[in-house]
């Protein structure tokens, strides 16, 4: 028969620390405090299983299981307490808490006072000569058990409350005296029979069972199942229910209770112990706000005396702190803090009780932190010799250091400010700025030094500049890859995308939120962290990146095998992802520069005629007479001089773009990828852009329309992109190389590598690379000089994970482009596939959006077909990511796993996966 219910208490407990997954993490904490004999008030935890068999059988059955174990618990209670529950002269009161195995603070019920009624009122007075705390402990029970278990709404009993105080004349709970105590449990038994049809239960054995079934079924409260979603908890039984004897902060002034960090949570700081506290108070009111609390430390306290102006006689009068009301079990307290370390190896949150003098520690737990005090603490544990360096390592939750590469809110500020709605999280960091409804606005303004934020439905290429200057990006179509969203990570930008409630008018100019009206020049905020969008400005301010955080890269470094490189698409990105730690850059996407300034006029004129001038070189190949001959020749004179003239304007461009990448990696590798993305969406939609390309090519406007609409496609993500521009349009490939190589030349030491992008045959990597070959010798003699330049491909498309075994022949490196692949292999489009993703993933179809997190079993299996295919052909063969799940911490360790080189992220993301890898590394190691 299974246990379900494990006793502790008295220095004894028959559970232990390892066992969080069965007590979860608030009941083997207590079983191990107990069993090390620290003051934990005696109790007993009813595990998980217990849980997961309420959810199976239903509470009926569970109790009908539970009941032996039940009855045996609270008689055990009863004599370790030596109080009788229900009845008697000296009653037994419990607590009932949740807690799971990880960390879900305040998304559960509590019911604190259970075992009071009317009978074990009368005693309890009797008992402590205290009726004014009795009563006052009974109206907080009825309070609670009626809202947690019986569903009686929070405010009908403020309103009873209030009607209390107002009758008596006083303003706060505490002033309310024995008598007016009385009538407020009176109030709420009459609202409560009314409330639910009956009275309310006085029954401890049928309170008990209630308050356990409560607790329990607030696991799957819609708080609850949302706060596991956000913090990817999975994989769990359930909650686990705590009984413990109560013990009694409100019992009078020798009494208090209080929350304490054994260091401090938002900065990781060791020099006091923080904490507050309330005398004469129950748990709930320290968290609930009614009373302001006051500092342990008299150090604590004069601190946070300063921060509030509050001078030092008034601090000591008013505001003292614990260290100087009761100085004993100050110190009682401090060496709990020292031996709870010492003996978890982590910084502590705990609960504690003065009941009468006398300390009892209520709950410890590893306490939550900000990523700025997970580095300190992990390095400064480090120090102490509590931990070693690979224990710091793994401690840090490496997404969590998004907090500190990018502005950041001021915690006061953002809590004042009003949410307007809660788009994706694209792009972490938090921005302020105007609105602006299209790129020109954005850049416009911001050359007249305004902050903006660019807000469109969703941004496409041609965006870029306007994205480039805006401090922050809000987009209500689109997900995790969507351009908006890997473009604004690229450039470490604040990015919220997919906001649906947001309705942009791009006529108006406006946008209504949720019935708010903003025009364009209002200002909003962004928090590209959480996804949340406020109205006005709220205030900023910049991370620091030095001292522990750099300590703990430092070690990721000396732990990963992994390499990590950077996408960059410009000499700024790269130098700061340098400095984030890159090792080279795994991507460089060209056709990111052509929407700068003049050279998508260029870039216009290439493409206009390209198709025209193929076309008409076909025709000339396979003419006959010289007189058809000389007709063709006739006709391509004047597209193939505009073409020309387009690449002869171009390849000085892109040579200068990449000699300021190369210059910035100091001879780390960097990966250039040849032109990928369909044409058309370079190309002017609008009559302005159309006119202005029939001015500057000579042609007639209905020309450029017909040229335009030409070029469009049904499909385009898997039309025209890719090697296959490269193949219809050889110049282009030739023009590329040629500019990687020359800027080659001009940089000594650069090591460029070429990449064919949306390989699916290896016949379209052997025809692109000979045109790469032939320009890279043809470069090598101009300039008499011998170049090492790797060519490679991307493993993009799912028949070049099939194949490639065959492509490796060809290859010097495979870049797996895991967007593509995702896409591809999943049949997901990039661009829409958010419309359902977030139902197949509540629905648990997919785990998790696989753009985000590799599909491991899907995608991940065609790179693992790939790597083996790959590595049969060329055992040295060069392998890395490049895709957005090259800086994510899962796909990273998949990545790890699969055995590749590198993976190559946006630079902000560079951080994270160096400690993602270091981590992946040390998990094998542990085995
Ligand atoms: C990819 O497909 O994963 C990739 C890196 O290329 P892009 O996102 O530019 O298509
Ligand atoms: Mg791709």
């Amino acid at each position: 028969m299974s246990k379900y219910i494990y006793f502790f208490g008295n220095g004894k407990a028959e559970g232990q620390s390892s066992m969080r997954a069965l007590l979860g993490g608030k009941g083997a904490n207590l079983a191990d405090m107990a069993s090390i004999g620290l003051p934990v008030p005696p109790g007993f935890t009813i595990t998980t299983e217990a849980c997961a068999k309420f959810y199976e059988i239903g509470e009926g059955e569970l109790h009908k299981l539970l009941s032996a174990e039940l009855d045996a618990a609270i008689t055990r209670l009863e004599t370790a307490t030596g109080k009788t529950f229900g009845h008697g002269a000296n009653p037994l009161l419990v607590s009932v808490r949740s807690g799971a195995a990880a960390s879900m603070p305040g998304m559960m019920d509590t019911v604190l006072n259970l075992g009071l009624s009317p009978e074990t009122v009368q005693a309890m007075i009797a008992r402590t000569g205290n009726p004014r705390f009795v009563w006052d402990s009974f109206r907080r029970f009825i309070q609670m058990f009626g809202n947690v278990v019986l569903g009686v709404e929070h405010h009908r009993f403020e309103h009873e409350l209030a009607a209390v105080k107002d009758k008596v004349g006083v303003k706060l709970d505490s002033d309310l005296d024995e008598n007016a105590l009385q009538e407020v449990v009176a109030r709420y038994m009459r609202m409560v029979r009314k409330e639910t049809g009956k009275d309310f239960p006085v029954d401890a054995r049928e309170q008990l069972r209630r308050g356990i079934n409560a607790v329990f079924g607030s696991w799957n409260n819609p708080r609850a199942i949302k706060y596991r979603e956000l913090n990817d908890i999975r994989g769990l039984l359930g909650t686990a229910v705590n009984v413990q004897a109560m013990v009694f902060g409100n019992s009078g002034n020798q009494s208090g209770t209080g929350v304490a960090f054994t260091r401090d949570p938002s900065t990781g700081d060791n020099r006091y112990f923080y904490g507050e506290y309330l005398i004469n108070a129950q748990g709930e009111d320290v968290v609930a706000g009614i009373r302001t609390p006051n500092q342990i430390t008299l150090a604590g306290s004069r601190a946070w005396a300063r921060s509030q102006n509050v001078s030092e006689s008034d601090r000591k009068r008013n505001y003292p702190s614990l260290e100087e009301v009761m100085p004993e079990i100050f110190k009682e307290l401090d060496d709990v803090r020292v031996l709870l370390e010492n003996r978890y190896h982590d910084m502590q949150d705990l609960e504690f009780t003065i009941e009468d003098g006398k300390l009892y520690i209520l709950q410890t737990r590893n306490g939550k932190r900000t990523a700025a005090a997970a580095v300190k603490i992990a390095t400064d544990l480090i120090k102490e010799k509590m931990i070693d360096e690979a224990t710091a390592v793994m401690r840090i939750d490496p997404a969590s250091l998004d907090q500190l590469l990018h502005p950041v809110f001021l915690k006061s500020a953002e809590a004042k400010a009003e949410k307007l709605t809660v788009g994706l999280p694209a792009s972490p960091g938090a921005a302020a700025g105007r609105i602006v409804f299209c790129a020109d606005a954005a850049e416009k303004w911001s050359k007249s030094g305004e902050d903006v934020i660019l807000c469109r439905i969703e941004t496409s290429p041609e965006d870029i500049g306007g994205m480039h200057v805006a401090r922050g990006i809000l987009t209500t179509r689109g997900g995790m890859t969507s351009h908006a969203a890997v473009v604004a990570r690229g450039m470490g930008k604040c990015c919220v995308a997919g906001a649906g409630e947001v309705d942009i008018n791009y006529g108006q100019r406006t946008m209504k939120i949720n019935g708010v009206t903003l025009r364009e020049g209002d200002w909003i905020s962004l928090n590209g962290s959480t996804g949340a969008v406020y109205k006005d400005k709220v205030e900023t301010e910049n991370p620091k990146l030095t001292g522990p955080f750099a300590t703990i890269m430092a070690l990721a470094d000396k732990y990963r095998r992994l390499g990590v490189r950077t996408n960059a698409d410009t000499s700024r990105d790269a130098l700061q992802a340098v400095a984030f730690g890159a090792e080279g850059v795994g991507l460089c996407r060209t056709e990111h520069m052509f929407f700068e300034g003049e050279r998508i006029i260029s870039v216009r004129r290439m493409i206009l005629v390209a198709e025209t001038v193929k076309q008409l070189k076909a025709q000339l190949a396979a003419a006959g007479s010289a007189a058809e001959k000389a007709a063709i020749e006739r006709k391509l004179a004047a597209p193939l001089k505009q073409y020309n003239q387009a690449l002869e304007e171009l390849l000085p461009l892109q040579r200068e773009d990449f000699i300021g990448i190369f210059k910035a990696l100091k001879g780390r590798p960097c990966t250039v990828r040849l032109l990928d993305p369909p044409l058309h969406e370079f190309l002017p939609h609008d009559a302005e852009g159309q006119r202005e390309m029939a001015k500057r090519m000579d042609l007639k406007l209905s020309e450029v329309k017909r040229l335009v609409e030409s070029l469009q496609e049904v499909n385009p993500m898997l039309g025209h992109r890719g090697c296959r521009l490269g193949i219809s349009y050889p110049e282009v490939t030739e023009m590329q190389t040629r500019a990687i190589c020359e800027a080659a030349v001009k940089v000594k030491g650069s090591r460029p590598e070429i990449m064919v992008p949306l390989i699916g045959s290896v016949k379209e990597l052997q025809e692109q690379k000979a045109i790469i070959e032939a320009t890279i010798a043809a470069v090598e003699r101009e300039n008499k000089t011998k170049l090492n330049i790797l060519i490679g491909t991307m493993i993009e498309v799912p028949r070049a994970a099939l194949t490639a075994d065959a492509i490796a022949r060809e290859t010097d490196f495979f870049s797996f482009g895991t967007n593509d692949l995702t896409q591809m292999s999943c049949a997901f489009s990039r661009d829409d596939a958010e419309k359902f993703l977030g139902t197949y993933v509540e629905r648990g179809i997919f785990e998790y959006d696989p753009f985000t997190v590799l599909d491991q079993e899907g995608v991940g299996h065609l790179m693992r077909i790939a790597v083996e295919g790959g590595r049969k052909t060329s055992p040295n063969l060069k392998m890395g990511v490049c895709g957005e799940h090259g800086g994510e911490p899962r796909s990273v360790a998949f990545c790890h796993d699969l055995g590749l080189n590198y993976v190559s992220c946006s630079p902000y993301r560079v951080p994270i996966a160096r400690l993602a890898a270091a981590q992946a590394a040390l998990r094998k190691r542990e085995g």
